[in-house]
């Protein structure tokens, strides 16, 4: 069965065609600028690229500018849409009415849109790209996966926050979690590398969004994100954890609204707040190699919070067997995972520098002698959505 994977921002959208009788990738591309100026469609069928240019006014048209690009005769992956066997739909927020992946139906897509007031800037355009598909792409099944299911499994100590609990049972105001799909993955592939599927690995998704999971035989049993994607790590321009009283005292001293802090708090917090330079790692890293003392700070208390949330989740299991790094940051960063590593002599470290150097590839950065394991395992959400896409289809 071919699945095209859908992964719809509020202005982007990203796509992936695979065949899954090998799980290979037949083309993948990008729509950005959805109804901006300048939008663009990037197709990449196996080798090369495509670039169109049009007005891509909204999702319907981006999705069908996708249908035409994969069933192009010149830069096409198949003959006709029918080939296509699903639809499978990254949603970012499922609730707590979706602890797993599901064909959507009716009742399911109403289930997506109550859950808008959780993830206002995120389900709007999933339940948008899931629409068009389905106008599109009549009688082709349409799954959802969510970034919140895999937590799911949390106990409710870990996901309830300590407020009037009238709060929890009328507004749903808990710990979600978010990157599921991708803390699943890792966790997984981990596993299959400990051979022992009983393992405590605590998962570090480190990319512009960052967050950890701790993940014990399987099931998630903490992560630092909470109701939204807000807490927990610093991030890119995320401030992560801080004392809520900051919010009133900020709004009095900068004469703000609630949603202007809020709007700092999510798009000028982070490493750019701190650093002042960038919220990508690579520009931070250069400028501490130059000697720019916020971007070394800005680095040194990303590692501090990733470092206190390994202790945090190490207690909580009462031991970890092993700790993964992935996305942008985790994959590509051998300073940050030594700067972790460096300040986690306790559990047993013995990071392997030649491995740690390595790049782009599944690997354990230890040594063989070291008490807990640390892999490098780059992250393949996609995959997943395509594997439980094609598991509910059939
Ligand atoms: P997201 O999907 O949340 O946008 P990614 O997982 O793609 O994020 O990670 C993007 C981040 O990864 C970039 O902001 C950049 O800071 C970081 N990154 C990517 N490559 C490198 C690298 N070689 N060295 C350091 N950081 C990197």
């Amino acid at each position: 069965m071919k699945v095209l994977v859908i992964n719809c921002g509020s202005s982007s959208l990203k796509y992936q065609l695979f065949d899954m009788t090998d799980e290979s990738v037949l083309a993948k591309g990008l729509v950005e600028r959805i109804g901006l100026p300048g939008s663009i469609l990037i197709h990449r069928p196996g080798e090369g690229k495509v670039e169109i240019e049009a007005e891509i006014e909204n999702h319907d048209k981006a999705i069908a500018m996708v249908l035409d690009a994969l069933t192009d005769k010149n830069h096409g992956v198949v003959q006709s849409l029918d080939e296509i066997g699903a639809c499978g739909h990254r949603v970012v927020h499922g609730g707590e009415a979706f602890s797993s992946s599901v064909a959507i139906s009716p009742a399911v897509l109403e289930a997506i849109q109550a859950n808008v007031e959780l993830a206002p800037l995120h389900n709007p355009a999933n339940i948008m790209g899931i629409e068009a598909c389905t106008k599109l792409m009549p009688g082709t099944p349409q799954c959802a996966v969510f970034d919140t299911a895999f937590h799911q499994t949390m106990p409710a100590e870990a996901y309830i926050y300590a407020l009037p609990y009238e709060y929890y049972e009328k507004y749903r105001i808990r710990r979600y979690g978010f990157h599921g799909t991708s803390h699943y993955y890792v966790s997984q592939r981990a596993y299959a590398l400990l051979q022992n599927p009983q393992a405590k690995v605590i998962t570090c998704h480190l990319g512009n969004g960052a967050s950890v999971a701790a993940v014990n035989a399987g099931r998630s049993v903490d992560t630092s994100m909470g109701m939204t994607p807000l807490e927990g790590l610093v991030m890119g321009t995320r401030s992560g954890d801080l004392d809520p009283a900051l919010i009133e005292f900020l709004m009095n001293k900068e004469q703000q609204s609630v949603s202007e802090v809020n709007d700092t708090l999510n798009k000028k917090s982070g490493v750019l707040g701190i650093s002042g330079v960038s919220s990508d790692f690579r520009d931070i890293e250069t400028a501490a190699g130059e000697g720019n003392e916020r971007a070394r700070l800005a680095l040194d208390l990303f590692a501090h919070v990733v470092k206190k949330y390994i202790g945090a989740y190490t207690a909580t299991m009462d031991g970890v067997d092993a700790i993964v790094f992935t996305a942008g940051l985790g994959e590509n960063s051998a300073s940050m995972r030594k700067q972790v590593c460096d300040g986690l002599r306790f559990l047993g470290i013995l990071l392997d520098e030649e491995k740690n150097a390595l790049r782009g590839t599944e690997i354990e950065i230890t040594k063989p002698e070291s008490k807990t394991k640390v892999f490098v395992i780059p992250t393949n959400e996609e995959l997943v959505i395509a594997r439980d896409t094609a598991n509910l289809a059939v």
